[in-house]
């Protein structure tokens, strides 16, 4: 195995190359979360055309290649080892790799050149590396392999690896705006708020509680799964909004009480968007997922609301939502006990409500300068630790 000092980890960018001339706007918010995420830690960062090559000091590469499964926008990540760019090292240090590598059975040999004026192509490399392997007994096979070795060739130096993760995908958070993320502390809105950021919205939490206090709601898991997300991106900004005076006009609602409190949480959530500068509202709901997420009551709550209400689960099973929730991290949190308010408002809603129903009754009980009064009233949490 060639020494540590040239190990390195070789980042590919997700959809970047659909991305023409904005692109190195991009890379750039990318290269500046990844700072963010690897804060603490001992790196230098080379910028290439394709890629980014991180060399962590020995102390930080474990830690640095953790960090790394956490952060959008990066399609594949790679353990490395340099050598120099000539065909005798190439093949004699990948044979080392390859037999020190992890696992068992045939590899697949991967070459690639980004600089094309070296006197041997990829497929010297792959012919003359096969030979190499053949002496040595390491198994290769194109078709039937279990492993892959790849080795690239740049102007001043190769690298060559046997381990290729892949990345989150996605965008760097932050490259496609903010948006505001109605956030309830259940299975799905911390879901919700992972697949916005996945798209390169940052997040303005907006949790609505039923507490007399924000102190109760500040430490409850809310703060925890904000935490939790916030190893995929560091929260911006959370805002707890109390629903106490709403639940008092609400008993006038009847059957409509839920709807009211869905529209009264979007009409909060309106209001922030100009200070926030997003457009964007982003929920948990899924459709026909529980009863009061119908066709009718999704339209009746969001018409006439100012913003791109964006619903990532829209079209969700609940298993495949309680499955990214547990590779993500917020299943756990999520199913521990919590006084949402949703769960104390009226039972049996409404299940087709009536547009029209849903504007008269928000004028009777003046459900604006409800909300007026409720975000006047939000304690906000700046960061994740609240
Ligand atoms: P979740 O698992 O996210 O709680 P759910 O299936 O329980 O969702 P509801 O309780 O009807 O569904 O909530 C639907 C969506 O409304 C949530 O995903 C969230 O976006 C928003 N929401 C519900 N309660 C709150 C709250 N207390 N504060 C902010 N947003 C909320
Ligand atoms: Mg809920």
């Amino acid at each position: 195995m060639p020494a540590k000092e040239k190990r390195m980890i070789v980042m590919r960018f997700g959809e970047l190359w659909l991305r023409g001339k904005n692109r190195s706007d991009y890379i750039n918010i990318l290269l500046g979360n990844m700072d963010v995420k690897l804060s603490g830690l001992k790196y230098r960062v080379d910028k290439h055309y394709d890629k980014i090559i991180i060399r962590p000091s020995n102390s930080s590469f474990k830690e640095v290649l953790r960090r790394m499964g956490f952060l959008f926008g990066v399609s594949t990540y790679e353990v490395a080892y340099e050598t120099e760019p000539k065909l005798s090292s190439i093949v004699k240090d990948a044979c080392r790799i390859m037999e020190s590598a992890d696992g068992n059975g045939a590899f697949r040999i991967n070459a690639h050149r980004s600089y094309k004026q070296h006197k041997f192509n990829s497929e010297d490399i792959v012919r003359k590396l096969a030979a190499a392997a053949e002496k040595n007994g390491i198994p290769l096979s194109p078709r039937e392999y279990s492993r892959e070795v790849y080795i690239s060739v740049a102007k001043d130096f190769a690298y060559i690896s046997v381990q290729r993760l892949k990345g989150l995908g996605g965008l760097p958070v932050g490259s496609s705006g903010r948006c505001i993320v109605l956030f309830s502390g259940g299975i799905d809105s911390p879901v919700a708020a992972w697949l916005a950021m996945k798209r390169g919205m940052e997040p303005v939490y907006v949790h609505m509680h039923a507490f007399p206090k924000a102190s109760e709601a500040l430490g409850s898991k809310i703060a925890n799964l904000i935490e939790i997300l916030a190893e995929y991106h560091e929260a911006y900004r959370t805002y707890y909004i109390p629903t106490h005076r709403f639940q008092v006009a609400a008993l006038k609602t009847g059957r409509y009480e839920l709807v009211m409190l869905k529209r009264f949480m979007l009409k909060c959530a309106e209001q922030l968007l100009d200070r926030e500068k997003s457009m964007v509202i982003v929920t948990g709901e899924s459709i026909g997922q529980v009863a009061s997420q119908t066709q009718n009551n999704l339209f009746s709550e969001e018409q006439g609301i100012s913003a791109s209400v964006i619903r990532p689960l829209a079209c969700f099973d609940k298993t495949d939502i309680i499955e990214i929730a547990k590779r993500i991290g917020t299943f756990d949190e999520s199913v521990k006990p919590y006084r949402d308010v949703c769960s104390i408002s009226a039972k049996h809603p409404v299940i087709n409500s009536d547009p029209k129903a849903v504007l008269r009754i928000e004028k009777e009980i003046k459900l604006d300068s409800l909300a007026a009064a409720a975000v006047k009233s939000a304690e906000i949490a700046d960061g994740s630790v609240s």
